[in-house]
Order: structure tokens, then sequence, then C-alpha cells
């Protein structure tokens, strides 16, 4: 009955009860001039007006009690701390106290307040039941956790309440379609920790281990959308930082623990019989994480997703360690002006979603094997050779669905034909690609397997799935709508149901002709609404030209509606058909998606395989469209960089019509740390960072900015950027700098990279540079690992030239004229001038302030020194 109720309903308040009326449809004859016609609507919550009136009457409502809701309401608080509680109250739910301000901020509504007896307001808003869709994923995409506390199905019943948190969405208008969204849970054993995470919207899932140290790092490469910490380490604060250096949201896992016996039960009955096949190999702790993950997510979305995808476990070592701070300082994934200029945003030319995610996924987690990285490169040296090969495949590749995303709503029954369609669909194109692609020749052994694994979509058991779908599905199933989607032809009840219908809609049709020829009345039809149902409609002057057989059921200030026994009659014939054919729906829906689901480790297979496609093929357009060059993958220890350049940096100044200047870098074991010293804005940072991102270009399996380069494999990579240029991101506190800073002399090894920019800033002079010094010295003598130490302190440069495996390098800076000031090459040396009083100069600093800054400066510094300069 409410389904039809339009936007310019009102409430109104009449005889202490609370009704629902339409504006502008007076009814005849009650002579009180009320609105009609009059619904009763028991639990309307007319309060979401800020109405008081209308407040103190919802008291009246059975079951809207202001005692006995908000009561209510309390309990469906207690029982979902920290979430949003979103209280249904007839076609409205009511968002109460602290909420409230949450949501009218987060979706911009009108905050009001709800009246009670004897007490204080409460801030309350609401949101119209019909538009809870896009509230609650607006919600949860702003990171809140949202419980929907909905009316009992039967009076006086329990009020059900579901729960929806970001980490356990699958609805694509929450879900970033280019970004995976894992779940993980935190365990610790010890001091060590265990990570188990799931992507509830594709089923992947892995666990790892990680050392106290290793916590962000590990972290970083997970890429949580929410973690929940089942234990916290005992006596090391590694994932508390790590959690708040990385920004993660966070909160302790509130379910009981469960244990080993526990634990072995949820897994049994996650992964079936397999189960102890399929988790071989994985540590207790990890087993243990992985359960408390999976009854958290049973507790919260009410049971297992279907055909799970086994986990996989990432052994330690496997990649190359890299921290959230370091993936923000180097603006891997996101930079300060979000996605434009972030090294991903160069580096992202695939063409489909999961493509994407992949691409993501391993730029923050590049590859330490060095065998594993040329057979990568070896795809992209293929592809990068054959540009007609490459652009067939992006081509066959774009528009293809999202296979697993499909599949993961499937399995927790929240899909829709739609994602049928898309497996369809995606199948379909895995196919074609792997039919036209297959025959190509000397493949690399990489591209071979993805083109075999893409095969599967035309063998046994997915072309028969395919065909299954093709036959079942209309072409563009409607979305969000399980009715009407069965093509013709396919199930014969259902046609039969069908055409049912059909004949009785006909019938229906001429039998309006017929009583408009029989009562003379041309304008009669036959219409219906949720109401009545189907009835014929006349001008109420016409209503004496009717016969007996016409009942009075409604009548209208203009116009008069009736019933009559033959038109029931065909109604209800209509109904019975229609209601059968959506049955018979519902069950081939049911029937498609156990077919699909039955299949969907090997529909994983084949999307994971398009994924990898994309991913080398959108690797090996970037590099073809940026001259990008092979690097050359070893084991030494050390980096030798010709002409390298900042995949970002040169993109922004060519758009300005200038032009990069290329950079050599060369480090190894007897030079292993270079020192580079250079007035501000000389081009020290973009150096620093234009070397750890190619160093991380190459072990991702990517070409890199450079004309040469030859890499030694890093385990590690660090990179800080002194307080004071990291203000953009909020974390300017010199203490940040040092925590981290301490981080990185507690973790590198001989095998790591480590860039520091400008340590030691956010302190006073006489600090910084003791603090810089020893730094470098620590890194120098005791770690041993390939470092670049940008500062403007040029002092340190004296403590450099006393170490026997430091280089002095220099920004150099042309003496000309203002613009020309920097040459951007870096060049054995040392810088002694800072050339502040120039670049405030060429900032339009007013010419008064400049001579003064110079005679202060001059005082400062003693005669010797060059107006120029402000050391
Ligand atoms: P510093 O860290 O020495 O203060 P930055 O690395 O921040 O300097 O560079 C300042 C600006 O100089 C950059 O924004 C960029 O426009 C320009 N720049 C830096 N490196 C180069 C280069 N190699 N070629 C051309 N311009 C550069
Ligand atoms: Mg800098």
């Amino acid at each position: 009955m409410l389904g039809e109720v339009p936007h310019c309903w009102t409430l109104d308040v009449l005889d202490n009860r609370v009704w629902c009326g339409c504006i502008g449809e007076k009814s005849r004859g009650t002579g009180r001039g009320e609105r009609s016609p009059r619904k009763w609507l028991p639990m309307t919550t007319p309060s979401i007006f800020g109405n008081s009136r209308v407040a103190r009457s919802a008291t009246e409502v059975p079951g809207t009690s202001a005692v006995g809701m908000m009561g209510l309401h309390a309990a469906a608080r207690a029982a979902a701390p920290g979430y949003v509680v979103l209280y249904r109250v007839g076609e409205f739910y009511e968002v109460l106290g602290q909420d409230a301000a949450i949501v009218s901020r987060t979706l911009g509504i009108q905050l009001t307040r709800r009246r009670q007896k004897g007490a204080a307001d409460v801030p309350m808003c609401g949101i119209p039941a019909s538009s809870t869709d896009v509230a609650v994923a607006r919600l949860l995409a702003a990171g809140h956790r949202v419980a929907i506390s909905e009316q009992p199905t039967e009076e006086g019943g329990e009020r059900p309440l579901h729960r929806l948190t970001p980490g356990t969405s699958v609805d694509s208008a929450v879900l970033a379609a280019d970004r995976s969204n894992n779940l993980t849970v935190a365990l610790a054993d010890g001091i060590a920790v265990a990570f188990a995470w799931m992507d509830l919207s594709t089923g992947e899932a892995g666990t790892c281990m990680a050392s106290s140290d290793g916590c962000g790092p590990a972290l970083a490469r997970i890429d949580p959308a929410e973690v929940l910490v089942a234990r916290w380490p005992d006596g090391s604060d590694g994932l508390a930082i790590a959690l708040r250096g990385a920004a993660i949201r966070f909160s302790n896992l509130d379910r009981p623990e469960i244990d080993t016996n526990a634990a072995l039960a949820v897994l049994e009955d996650a992964y079936g019989a397999a189960s102890r096949t399929v988790l071989r190999g994985f540590s207790p702790p990890e087993l243990g994480a992985l359960a408390s993950l999976l009854d958290y997510i049973r507790a919260i979305v009410g049971g297992l997703p279907e055909a799970l995808t086994p986990p996989r476990r990432s052994p330690v070592g496997d990649t190359m360690e890299i921290d959230a701070p370091t993936l923000r300082g180097l603006e891997v994934l996101t930079s300060a002006s979000g996605r434009v200029g972030a090294l991903l945003s160069v580096l992202d030319r695939t063409v489909t979603p999961p493509g994407a995610r992949l691409l993501a996924r391993q730029l923050s987690a590049p590859l330490t094997n060095p065998g594993t990285i040329r057979r990568r490169l070896a795809m992209i040296r293929h592809l990068v050779d054959a540009p007609l090969l490459r652009s067939d495949c992006r081509e066959g590749l774009s528009g293809m669905p999202d296979i697993l995303r499909a599949c993961g709503r499937l399995s927790l029954g929240k899909g829709f034909p739609t994602d049928l369609a898309a497996i369809r669909d995606g199948l379909k194109r895995s196919q074609t690609i792997a039919t036209k692609f297959g025959k190509a020749v000397d493949l690399p052994v990489g591209l071979a397997t993805a083109w075999r694994e893409l095969d599967l979509s035309g063998q046994d058991g997915l072309s028969e799935l395919a065909n299954t779908l093709s036959r079942a599905l209309i072409v563009v199933p409607p979305p969000k709508c399980k009715a009407g989607f069965v093509a013709d032809g396919y199930d014969p009840q259902l046609d039969g149901c069908r055409a049912q219908g059909n004949a009785a809609q006909e019938r229906i049709e001429r039998l309006q002709d017929r009583y408009a020829r029989d009562t003379g009345i041309n304008s009669l039809k036959i219409k219906t609404n949720n109401v009545l149902g189907y009835h014929v409609e006349i001008p109420t002057s016409r209503a004496k030209a009717l016969g007996s057989e016409f009942t009075l059921r409604q009548g209208l200030a203009s116009s008069t509606r009736y019933s009559t026994s033959e038109l029931d009659h065909l109604a209800e014939a209509r109904e019975t058909a229609v209601e059968g054919a959506a049955r018979i729906e519902e069950r081939v829906f049911r029937d498609l998606s156990t077919a699909v689901l039955s299949t969907r480790l090997a529909l994983a297979r084949v999307a994971r395989a398009a994924a990898a496609l994309d991913l080398v093929c959108g690797l090996a357009q970037a590099a073809a469209e940026g001259l990008w060059s092979e690097p050359e993958l070893t084991e030494g220890v050390f980096l030798e960089i010709e002409g390298g350049r900042h995949p970002v940096a040169e993109r922004l100044l060519e758009a300005q019509g200038r032009t990069f200047v290329d950079n050599d870098c060369r480090i190894g074991s007897a030079e292993r740390l270079w020192l580079l010293t250079g007035p501000n804005m000389a081009g020290k940072s973009t150096f620093l960072r234009q070397v750890a991102l190619i160093v991380l270009m190459a072990q991702v399996g990517s070409f890199v900015p450079a004309a040469r380069a030859k890499i030694g494999v890093v385990d590690k990579m660090f990179s800080r950027v002194g307080a004071g240029d990291d203000l953009a991101a909020g974390r300017s506190t010199f203490m940040v700098e040092m925590l981290e800073t301490s981080a990185i002399l507690n973790q590198a090894t001989e095998r790591s990279l480590v860039i520091l920019d400008e340590v030691g800033r956010g302190t006073s002079t006489h600090d910084g540079l003791s603090i810089a010094q020893a730094c470098m010295e620590h890194l120098h003598d005791v770690v041993g690992c390939r470092t670049l130490f940008a500062t403007h302190f040029h002092e340190l440069a004296d403590a450099a030239a006393g170490m026997p495996n430091a280089v002095c390098m220099m920004m150099e800076a042309s003496p000309g004229r203002h613009d020309e000031m920097f040459a951007y090459k870096v060049k054995p040396g040392r810088s002694g001038r800072s050339y502040g009083l120039r670049v405030a100069a060429l900032a339009g600093m007013p010419e008064t302030v400049l001579t003064r800054a110079a005679e202060l400066l001059a005082q400062h510094s003693g005669p010797t020194v060059d107006s120029t300069s402000d050391s």
C-alpha cells in the first residue's frame, strides 16, 4: 500500500492519530474539508519534520510510544556499539542522539529535535525508507558502520537488527571499483602478529605473519578497509604504531575469543572437508586470525559466503617491505592532491577494474625474487614490442565485466540477475580473447599461462555454464530486480504463466472497450493502483450511466471508481499468473546462482588471468607511452641508473612545456651513501623520490623512466621526509618524524634502500643538524644500506667527507639569470650556498625587505659571505 505514496504526501494529525493524506485531492461529502483518501499508517513517524504537534501524537501510535520507542532504540544502540543506528518507524528511519549529528553532517540533511515528555529534547534526523540504500551507501563510504533496526515482522515480535560495515560491504555503490576492500583481523602471538584478510566483494583472502616491526609493511600490503584486532601484542607497540601511521580504521574485535577446536570447526565450515589440505602450511596464529575473521563475518553478514576460494598465504620475504609512510611520502597510490600526481595515475593504463585493483596491490607489494620479476618483465617486453597484439588485447579486455565481484555478491545472497549476466558476458569475452590470442607464437611463459587460464572459459564446466546463462537470460536484465530477466523459451512453465498473464491483460483491455461501448462513456478507463487493484474509473458526472454490476469503491472530487465481478475475476487470473511467474523466476535465479557458485573456483581463475593480462598490457602501454626502458634486476647490492627521470614530475613539467632534466645515480657497497646538498628548490627531493620510484617500479616488474637501470633487489624501502615538507598530510610534528626515522634505523638491513629528505628540519638548527648527522653515521657505519640523504644543512658535508663509503653530491645551481638559477643536475661536490635570498627575490618579495635581509645575513655570517648566500 505504501509503495504508491507520492512525494507530495504530507502528514496530518486528526483524532489523535497519525494520518497520511495527499494534498490537492479533496474528498467529497465529509464536510470537514479533510484530505483524502485517508490511510491509517501505523508507526509512521511524522516527527521527522520536527513538528511537535505531530511528535506528541506519535506517542499514540501503537509501538511508537515515546518511552517504548526510546527504550527499544536504546536496546538497538546497546546491541551495536560503535554503529550509527537507523531505527525504522513506518516509512522512515529515525536517527537519534549523536548518530543524528553524524548522519546529518555526512548526508547533508537537516538536524531536528525529538521532543520527549519530561526529558530533554533529543537531536534527530530522518531518512525516508525509499532512499535508505543511497543513504547507507554514503554512510559506509564515509567509513561509518550502520545498524538498521527494522520493524518486527509480527506484532510484539523482536526487531531484527542488520549490521553493515565498510569492510563487509559488497554494494557497488559503496566500493571503489578499482580498489580492494579487505576486511582484516590482527591476532597477536607474543609480539608477532598474524593477519588474515578477506575481500568479501571478490572472495579473495589471505594471511601473513609479521614481526613487530613488520606490521607497517604488512598492513600497507594488505591495504585494509578496516582492521579488527582480536588480540593486541603483549609488550610491543608495533601494531599500534603501524595502524596509526597508516591512518587505518581499526577497532577491537568484539567477539568472544575462539579456541583451537572452535577455530578448526569454523574453518571446516567455511572450506568444507578440504579445509585441511587447503590450509596446510598455515601457522596456528594465522589459522586463528582467519577463523576469527570468518566468525566475525558470519555474525555480521548472517552467514558465510558460499563457495569460498581458498586463502593464500604470503610468506615473509616474498615481497619488498614498504610501509604506509613510505608509500605516502613517495606518492605511490595517492598524492597530496588525491590520485592525480600519484605514481599509480601515471602507471595505470589498465582497462578493467580487476586489473586496476591488481596494479594497486602490486604497487604496495613489489617483488623481491629477481627470477619472478624477470618473468614479468619478459611479458611486458613482448607486449611493448608487439603494439598490435597489445592493442587487440586491451580492446578485448575493455568493458569486461567484473566476474569476481559478481561472484562475491552472489555468494552472499546479495546478487541480482545483472550479476549472472556479468558472468555470462565475462566468459564470452574471455573466450574471444583466448581463441584470438591463443594462436600467437613464441609467447613468454607468463603470457602463455594467462591465456591458458583464460581458455578455461571455453572448457567443460564453464562453457556449459556460459551456454546455460545465454539461454536463460535476456540480453540486458533490469537492474536490482529479480523479475522479467528470464528469456522466453527457457522455462516452459514460465512461458505458460506469462502467456496466461498476457491473455488476462488483453481481456481486461477488451473489457474496457466493451464497458465504454455499453455505457456510452468514452472516457471510461480501467486502471490499477496498489490500494484498489483493478477498477473502472469514470467522471463523477456520468455515474448515472452505469448499471447495477458496477459497485462503488471510491469517490473523488472529479472521478469515481468502481469494481465489477468480471473485472475482479480477470484481475485475479492475471495476478495468479504474475505471481506464478515470479515464483518460477525466483527459482531460476536460485538455480543459476547455484550453478555459478559451483564453478566459482574456475571462474576466479579466469577472472584472475584476465586481471593479470590487463595488468601487464597496461604496464606495457605505460612503458610505450613514457618511452621507458627495461631494468636489469640482480642479487647484488647496488643501484645504477643512467638518465633517470621522475615519472610524475616529468609529465607535469611536460604539460607546462618544460623539460625534465635527467640524472644518474650510482651507489653500491663501496659508495653506498650519497649526501646530497643544494639550495632550496634545486630538485633534491625530486631526485631522491625518482630513484626510489624507479626501484619500486622495477620490482613491480614495470619498465622504468631511465635510459638504463641496473638494480640489485631491495628487501625493504624507506622514505622519510623531514617535518615541514609533510605539512599537507597534517603530520608535521617533529615527534612523528623522529618515530619514523628511528623505525628506519632499527629496521633497515644491508639490502634496504633508505631515502632521508631533510631529516632534522623540524627542530632548532643545532638539534636538527646533530640528529641528522648521527642518523647518517648510523646508516653508514652500522646498517650499511644504500642511502640517499638530502639536506640543506651543508655542514653535513664536512661529516660525510670523513666517511669511507659516503659520497658528497650536490645539485648544480647556475649563477645565471633568475629563471635559469637551477640546472637540476646532480654532480659530485658540496654546495656551500643556499641561495635563500634569490629564491625570495624570485618569489617577488619587496626590494626593501630583500636589502634588509641581505644586511642581516652579512651581520650573522661575517664579512666574507656572498650576499646571495643565506648560510
Ligand atoms: P628541493 O627539494 O631541492 O627543494 P624539489 O625537488 O622540491 O627541490 O624541486 C623543486 C622544483 O624544481 C620542482 O617542483 C620542479 O618543478 C623542479 N625540478 C626538480 N627537479 C627537476 C628536474 N630534474 N628537471 C626539471 N625541473 C625540476
Ligand atoms: Mg625538498
